[in-house]
């Protein structure tokens, strides 16, 4: 699942390649994939030039156009949602979008399980869409992000995931910045010091920014936006290496489901508490 690095990459990539271009068209094999009918997307974006590209946790908002007549199309990817520019690439039945730029290769929108959206939404910043989101990880400062936490029951594991207090943060970077602290995922926010609480939220940052650097980290059929895998998988300390020796002491790391979600880590390096 492509989660705040990869959806950075993707962001970044769109906006280096199609920035003051004007989209000339949309093919919508499958509409299924769009918040609004045909119609009204193609009325609000196309003939109209990129201006933006934002940004939320896990959401890209693109926007159309300028100021009061700007139009935003919320691109959230979910589970298998892929969008890449391709020079030679025939299209297969996943492929559910193609936008044309005058100066690019097509870019497709691709999504084997369809559930991800692009949807029309009323702002570039917040739109009222996700106004229960929680505020971006990688800007939030750490007095809101406290708040926010400190007082809450559940284990920390599935704090971190919980788009509500921050967004971005997905099960692959939760268990490396949990493995990075030296917190154990069951471990309740109320019973770690303010600085250990600090020192997660750093090094989520931290983790974040390396895995932007590589280009994010490919799992199941997640590709960026040149249709190339990225590369932080194998820089990754825990996540998906439940039974294999830490990389920093050679104790097995261990797998537990807390809350559905599978949780990765070392037993020597993050002790429960
Ligand atoms: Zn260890």
């Amino acid at each position: 699942m492509p989660e705040l690095p990869e959806v950075e990459n993707v962001g970044r990539a769109l906006w280096g390649n199609l920035q003051g271009q004007t989209l000339e068209r949309l093919h919508v094999n499958f509409a299924g994939v769009l918040g609004q009918s045909v119609r009204a997307t193609r009325k609000a974006i196309v003939g109209r030039e990129l201006t933006a590209v934002h940004r939320h946790g896990k959401y890209l908002i693109l926007t159309f156009g300028r100021e009061e007549t700007a139009a935003h199309l919320m691109v959230h990817l979910r589970m298998t949602g892929q969008i890449f520019i391709l020079d030679d690439y025939e299209p297969d039945k996943h492929v559910h979008l193609t936008f044309e730029f005058p100066d690019s290769p097509p870019v497709h929108y691709r999504d084997i399980r369809k559930f991800g959206r692009l949807t029309l939404v009323d702002d570039a910043i917040a739109p009222s869409a996700i106004a229960h989101v929680g505020p971006d990880m990688m800007k939030v400062r750490f007095n809101d992000w406290h708040r926010r936490l400190a007082h809450r029951q559940a284990p920390i594991k599935s704090l971190l995931l919980d788009q509500g207090i921050a967004a971005g943060l997905g099960n692959i970077y939760v268990d490396e910045s949990l493995f990075l602290a030296g917190v154990h995922p069951l471990t309740r926010p109320c019973d770690l010091a303010e600085e250990v609480l600090r020192d997660v939220l750093k090094r989520g940052k931290d983790v974040m920014r390396l895995a932007i650097r590589h280009g994010g980290t490919t799992f199941l059929n997640f590709t960026n936006f040149y249709g190339k895998p990225g590369n932080f998988k194998r820089k990754l300390r825990v996540y998906g290496r439940g039974g294999q020796p830490c990389r920093d002491c050679g104790a097995t790391l261990e797998k537990i489901v807390i809350g559905g979600r599978s949780s990765v880590f070392c037993p020597e390096c993050q002790p429960e508490i």
